[in-house]
Order: structure tokens, then sequence, then C-alpha cells
């Protein structure tokens, strides 16, 4: 406990010196205009004189003192606020510097003479976990992983003589320690490392995780903001192949990659202020029926030196910056107004589903947004089916089970996306009240060769209809794969077999004529 209030009060030592610097020259303007109010009441210093003092010294000086006051006093204000939300998200305080002071403090502490710094930053990243350090928001679940890195943190590099730690805007942990080896500050981790899991495991409810680490040796001349935005980098380069433990120290290639999503989020800004992204329908198909019933919309950016750039290009950037809630928003409204003017021109309506990005999940404004733009469209919610990709299930269901029930509050659908993959599909089946089960497409492949492939989809088929819900599987191509699922049972498919995704003007077109309906009303 005294470590927390070692860092408490540094933190705090620091602003109340300003604040009094601040008040001592308030004070002393002060005085110095009482002391020639007496000299001039006492002495009669001529009038020109005493303007001079006044108006020249005292009063330039007492403003000065003042706004100084005022100024600290904001700021004060300003970090409270920010510290305070950091204690509102934990359940007990803990005093940690956010970036801006991480950098000032680290920008002091390092320094060994005028433009010199020495010593290691180190990054920590949670696996697919992402921003949710700086919003505060998110399940129980990912504060509580939140809050059991922290706490790994303080625990083990509480000595402000050698360490600082604090949190990057961009959902990262940050250490720095004034060490000139490197190696053995990053054999430092291990223990840290086995408390965040020691920790995790006892805690039944939350799934283990990866920590990734990214380390930056500061240099001569090193501007300690960029050497944290490098520590960063390093730790979210080429996350899919690495073990937790291993420090993957900067170099200057990472930044190569980078230099193009630096320009990126600018161009993503300007891409939806000039309408550049556009909606792709890909159709779905009924079995029963043999008709099409609904679409997927799915996003392209239509860059004006790129060509159509598919989502893989962007999605996954917008994710990690937070950009994907506007796109998300985006593409929402927009696919609004394209079934708006489908109705108005009396073309084919179908349902359509639209994707749920990770962190539009947790925007509190979401269904309030979806539901008034329904009405605003005048567009029955029931043509409308939300996409929740089933990681997110697996990690957030406490928090899903209320979000799916709203939106079956107003009326509209939900799926479940990329069923299969995750480790608790099922789990998350039995606690959520999905509509629609989205059979992904990993087992679709190869359901022709593979037995295991036939056998487990047809479990999760009749497991789906036993508790009524409708599915439909992706990523089919192949007649062969639409013959295999239509002997299962499955209820629907989308896939290339079928059409691609599909420009608004194609899609309606498909919609009023394409040969697998055309051959049914032959038959
Ligand atoms: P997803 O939600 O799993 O979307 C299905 C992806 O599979 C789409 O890729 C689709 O074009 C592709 N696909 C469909 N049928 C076939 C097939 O028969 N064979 C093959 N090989 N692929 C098929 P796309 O459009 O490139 O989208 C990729 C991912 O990007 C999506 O995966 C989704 O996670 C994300 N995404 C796409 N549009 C949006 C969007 O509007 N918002 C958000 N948040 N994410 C989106
Ligand atoms: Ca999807
Ligand atoms: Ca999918």
């Amino acid at each position: 406990m005294s470590n927390r209030n070692d860092i408490k009060l540094v933190f705090y030592r620091k602003l109340r010196r300003g604040r009094l610097a601040q008040l001592l020259v308030s004070v002393a303007a002060l005085t110095f205009i009482v002391v020639f109010g007496l000299i001039h009441l006492i002495m009669g210093i001529s009038p020109e004189v005493w303007e001079w003092w006044m108006l020249g010294t005292s009063e330039v000086l007492f403003l000065a003192g003042v706004l100084g006051f005022v100024y600290t006093n904001n700021k004060m204000i300003q970090i409270s606020t920010q510290m305070k939300a950091v204690n509102d998200f934990f359940s007990e305080p803990v005093y940690l510097y956010p970036e801006n002071m991480f950098v000032k403090a680290v920008h002091k502490f390092s320094r060994v003479k005028r433009g010199y710094h020495t010593g290691t930053l180190i990054a920590i990243n949670v696996k697919d976990l992402h921003s949710d350090i700086l919003n505060f928001y998110g399940s129980d679940e990912v504060k509580a992983i939140n809050y059991i890195v922290f706490t790994a943190l303080i625990n083990h590099f509480h000595d402000l003589k050698k360490y600082r730690y604090g949190f990057s805007y961009l959902d990262s942990f940050l250490l720095y320690k004034k060490t000139n080896d490197p190696e053995s500050f990053y054999a430092e981790l291990d223990p840290f490392v086995e408390e965040v899991n020691r920790r995790i495991s006892e805690r039944a409810k939350i799934p283990s995780i990866t920590l990734l680490f990214g380390s930056y040796t500061l240099g001569k001349k090193d501007d300690i903001r960029e050497a944290v935005e490098k520590a960063v980098l390093a730790s979210r380069y080429n996350d899919n192949t690495r073990f937790s433990n291993t420090v993957v120290p900067f170099s200057q290639d990472q930044v190569d990659v980078d230099t193009n999503e630096k320009s990126l989020p600018f161009e993503i800004m300007k891409g939806m202020k000039e309408d550049q992204f556009q909606i792709y329908y890909q159709p779905k198909f009924n079995l029963h029926t043999n008709r099409f019933y609904g679409a997927e919309a799915l996003v392209r950016w239509s860059h004006p030196t790129r060509g159509l750039l598919p989502p893989s290009f962007f999605v996954p950037f917008s994710e990690r910056s937070g950009l994907i809630v506007g796109l998300d928003h985006y593409i929402y409204e927009h696919v609004l107004l394209d079934m708006k003017k489908w109705a108005k021109e009396k073309k084919r309506l179908v349902k359509v589903s639209i994707n749920i990005s990770r962190k539009t999940v947790y925007d509190d404004g979401l269904i309030d947004f979806l539901s008034d733009k329904l009405k605003e469209n005048g567009i029955d919610p029931k043509l409308l089916d939300m996409e929740l990709t089933e990681s997110l299930a697996a990690r957030d269901t406490a928090f899903l089970l209320q979000l799916v029930n709203k939106i079956k509050a107003l009326r509209m659908n939900t799926s479940i996306d990329d069923f299969g993959v995750g480790y608790s599909s099922f789990n998350s089946l039995k606690k959520l009240p999905f509509d629609t089960l989205k059979i992904d497409k990993s087992f679709i492949d190869d359901i022709e060769v593979d037995q295991k492939s036939r056998d487990i989809v047809k479990a999760i088929i009749n497991l789906s209809h036993a508790l009524g819900i409708w599915t439909i599987a992706e990523g089919v191509e192949t007649r062969e794969q639409v013959e295999i699922l239509k002997y299962l049972g499955l209820d629907s498919i989308q896939g290339y077999y079928y059409s691609r995704p599909l420009n608004n003007y194609e899609f309606q077109k498909f919609l009023a004529d394409n040969p697998f309906e055309r051959k049914e009303e032959e038959q």
C-alpha cells in the first residue's frame, strides 16, 4: 500500500509545488502594490512616477501571478479529473502516469545531461485487447485484465529510483527503467508475466491472455514522446507469430511499414467526409424456399489513387486506432440510405446484415443511433440483422447478453458470426439468444473431403435447430458444398457460389434477374 502512496505523493507534490510558486508570485505582486501605495500616501511621490510603477511593473506582475495561478489550478483540476477516471475505473486507487505525464516524467528521470538520455522503455500490449485502457469502458472481464496487469506492474516496478510506468493512448502499458543493460531489464519481466498469468488463471471467468512486449533503448538526443511511440510500435509488430515474454526491440523497418499507417487515419477520415467508402452486398440464399432473402453489407474503399480497397486494408487498422466506431456508423447510415432508396424505388427489399466490430459494441449510443436511423428512414427493424463475431461473444458474454436483449427489444435480428473458430462457441450459444448462427468458412473449405468437418457442421446445425436458431454457412464456393450442406439440413448459404459482394446497382440487378431463382421458377 505504501508504494502506491509514494506514487501518489510524487504525482501531487509536483503539482502542489507549481501552484505554490504561482501563489507566491501573486502575493509578492500584491505586497508590492500595497507597499507602493503606502509610500505614495506617506511620502507623496509624483503622480507620473506612481503611474509608471503601477502600470509598468506591479500590475503586470500581479496579473501574471493571477493568470499563472488560474492556469495551474485548471491544469490541476484537469489532471485530477483524469486521475479520478483512472480511479473510478479500478476498484481501489492506483496512481499511474497517463501518456503525457509519463513522457514528462521519463524525460526528466532519464536525462544524464542536457540532450542526453539513457535507459530503456518497454511497451506492453495485451494481445487482442485494444484501447480499453484509455476509454475505461469494456466488460468486467476487460477491466479485470487491465487491472491485473496494472497491479502487477505496480508490484514489480514500484521502485521510483529505477522505474516509471504508465499507459499510452494507444492501448499499451508503458514501463521505463534507468539502466544500461536492456537484457537484464527484459529478464525482470519474467516474474511480472508469471504474476499476471497466475492471477488470471485464478479468475475462472477470464480467458488466458498473451502479453506482447516492445522496447526502445534511449540514446543521445532522443525525443521521449517519439521513443514511446517506437516502443509501442515494436510491441505491435508482427503480433500474430509471437510468443508471450519475448521483447521485440524497435527497428527501422517497423517504421517503414508504419509510415503508411501514419497517414492512414487522416486518409480514412477524409474518405468518410468525401463518401469514398462504398457498401457492397453479398446475397444470402434460402435453401428451403430457393430464394434470396438477405445480404451482408461489406465495406469497400474506393480510394482516389489506390483503387478499390478491401476491408483487410483498412478495417484492422481502424480497429486498432479506434476509427472503426466512426466508420461503422458511416456504414450503417449508408446501408439505411440504400434501403430507403430501394423502398422508394419499389425495388426488392431483403434483410441486410451489418458487421458490428468489437469496439463499436461498446459504443453506448449504438442502439439509439440505429433505432433513430431506422425511424428516420422509415425502415422496418426486422430488415436489419447485426452480426457479432464469436470471439467477442466468448470474451464478453455478460455484456453481450444485455446488448443482444436490447437489439431484440427493438425487433432487429442478431447473428453470431465466424461460429466455431473460438474456444467457447458452445458456451456463448448457450448464454446468448442469437437468431442466426453463421458457420465459419474454415469448416466449409474442406467439407467435401473431410468427414470430421461434415460431422462438426452437422452437429452445429442440429444443435442450432434444437435451440430454434437459423443457420447459414459462409464462404461456400462450389456446387458440391451446396449439395452437402443441403443434405446436412442447413437453412441458408452465402458465398461466391451464388455471388460475390456486389455494389448497390449490381445487387439490385442480381435480385431482379439471376440464374438461381430463375431456374427454380422454370422447374
Ligand atoms: P466477415 O464478416 O467474415 O465477412 C465475410 C468475408 O468473406 C467477406 O470478405 C466476403 O467477401 C468473404 N466471402 C464471402 N463469400 C466468400 C467465398 O465464397 N469465398 C471466399 N474466399 N470469401 C468469401 P470481405 O468483404 O473482404 O470482408 C472481410 C472482413 O472485413 C469481414 O469478415 C469483416 O470482419 C470485415 N468487414 C467487412 N465489411 C465490414 C464492415 O462494414 N464493418 C466492419 N466492422 N467490418 C467489416
Ligand atoms: Ca460478417
Ligand atoms: Ca464471418
